[in-house]
Formats: C-alpha cells, structure tokens, sequence
C-alpha cells in the first residue's frame, strides 16, 4: 500500500499570547502527529492543542541535521508533521535551510505565516508605525551579531531615512546600535524609542525613551533578550499632540468605495 506524504507544515506560532496563532495554525496543531517547536519563544500553551498521542521535540538543543532526522522518517511514515516557529517563520526563521534539505528529499511542504514580534509590540504600545508625514515606511532588521548583515544594509544606512524601524534580536548590542542610528543622520538623541520585552506574555514589559536615554532604561529593567527596538517619530505622535489624520477617512477624499465632499 502506498503511504500518503502529508506536506510538512511550517507554523506561525505567534509572538507568545497562544491565542494569536492563526486559525489554520491552530487547526494544524490540533491535526498533527508530531511537533517539532522552537522551545525558547514558543508558548507550550500551544502544546496542549496536540492530539492524545502526538509528540513534541523542542528543537532548541538540536542541530539542523537532528530536526530533519526526527521531521522526515515521521513524514515518510505518513505522520502529520509541524515544524513551529515563533511568530512568522518567515523572519530569522531558519526556515530556508529545513526547506532546502526537504527538497532534495522531495518532501513537500506548507508555511502557515504567523504574527510576527513587531505587530504584537505595536499592538502592546497601541501605536500605528506608519502617520501620514511623520512615516510611510518601516524597515525590519537586525543589528549584525554572529550571523552578519550585509554592508549595504548596516544600521547607519537604513536609519538614514528616518522612516520607523525595527529591531529583531539588537537589544543586547545597544552600545553598538545606538550610535549606528545616530549616525544616519536623520535620528537625533531626541528621537523616542520603544522597547518590548516579551510582546503578549503575561511578563510583557514595555520601555519608552530616547536614543539619549534608552540604553540605561534597558540596563535598568535587565533586559538582554526576547525583546524588540522600535526607533522613529510616530512613537512621538501622541505626546506632541499633532493630528495625523490619513487621507482615506477624510472628508473631501474621493475613492473606490465612497465619493468625497467638498469641504
Ligand atoms: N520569527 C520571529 C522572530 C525570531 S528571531 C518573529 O517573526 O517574531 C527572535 C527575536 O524576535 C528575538 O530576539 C526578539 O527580538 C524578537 N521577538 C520574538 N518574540 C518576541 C516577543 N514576544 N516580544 C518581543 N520580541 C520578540
């Protein structure tokens, strides 16, 4: 008889809050044979979706080689595998490497798109990253640490823009990171930064300050890791008490849907 492949799924599983894993996730979760999960930021909440019988392997203490030799006999077997990564596996995922192997194993696979830490941080701060005329624009990246980012793309350089910007697995290298952003150019020791620690957990901490005084905030809370950096002026918008009202609820704003008033 031939085995059916079930596809491997590559899972969302959010940034913590078990609840913000996607419905097609969870449903995948609630399918499956075996779960192969990142254990440092993923919730075991999500765990206790499994089937009786199901079985979980974190793979925080294994090597590429040893996922794909627990992943693949499972699959061969016809298991339902799930591969479960911490917010979007899409962004410093690891996922492409898993995926290269499977390919040459002619396993298929899925990727199911997760909340990623930098919406859950927003939504913790209940803060819009884009106003109209302060920033249209927001860069997710990554100070350089032992995996190293591309010249063309170092801090000084993207923050030269003074769009908003995100930093995934930067808070301990804030020595390093805050005078990178300072050097762009267009950010001053004024320009606010937020940092959240843990977005959607219940030890959730958020930190609001300035390139001046962040670093000490940081220093202070003890935060080294499981945190992101926003930097930019929407974080100011509130405070300055400025209206940053969009054209697409204005009143004299004609489009697709509704026909604009004069005003
Ligand atoms: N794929 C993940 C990112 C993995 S890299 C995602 O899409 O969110 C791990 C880094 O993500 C951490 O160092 C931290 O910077 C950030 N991170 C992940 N979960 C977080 C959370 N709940 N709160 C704040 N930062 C988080």
């Amino acid at each position: 008889m031939m085995t059916i492949l079930h596809p491997i799924l590559f899972v969302g599983a959010g940034p913590g809050d078990p609840e913000l894993i996607t419905v097609k996730g969870l449903k995948a979760l609630q399918m499956a044979d075996l779960v192969v999960y990142a254990g440092s930021l993923v919730n075991p909440a999500l765990l206790d979706e499994l089937p009786q019988g199901a079985e979980a392997i974190d793979s925080a203490s294994l090597t590429l080689e040893q996922v794909m030799e627990n992943m693949i006999p499972a699959v061969r077997a016809g298991k339902r595998v799930v591969r479960l990564h911490t917010g979007d596996p899409g962004l410093y995922g690891a996922i492409q490497e898993q995926m290269e192997v499977l390919d040459r194993e002619q396993i298929p696979y899925l990727v199911i798109p997760g909340v990623t830490a930098a919406f859950a941080a927003a939504a913790s701060l209940c803060q819009e990253l884009t106003l109209p005329e302060v920033s249209q624009t927001l860069v997710l990246t990554r100070a350089a640490g032992r995996t190293p980012v591309p010249e063309r793309e170092q801090l000084r350089r993207l923050a030269a823009n003074g769009g908003t910007l995100c930093l995934y697995l930067s808070v301990g290298l804030l020595d390093r990171v805050i005078p990178d952003l300072l050097a762009g150019g267009a950010f001053t020791e004024a320009t606010p930064v937020a940092v959240v620690y843990r977005a959607s957990w219940p030890d959730e901490v958020s930190l609001l300050g300035t390139l001046e005084d962040i670093r000490e905030k940081v220093a202070d809370a003890g935060i080294t890791r499981q945190a992101l950096v926003l930097v930019g002026e929407v974080l100011n918008a509130r405070n300055r008490g400025v209206s940053h009202k969009s054209r697409l609820y204005a009143a004299d704003f004609t489009h697709g849907f509704r026909e604009g008033q004069p005003e």
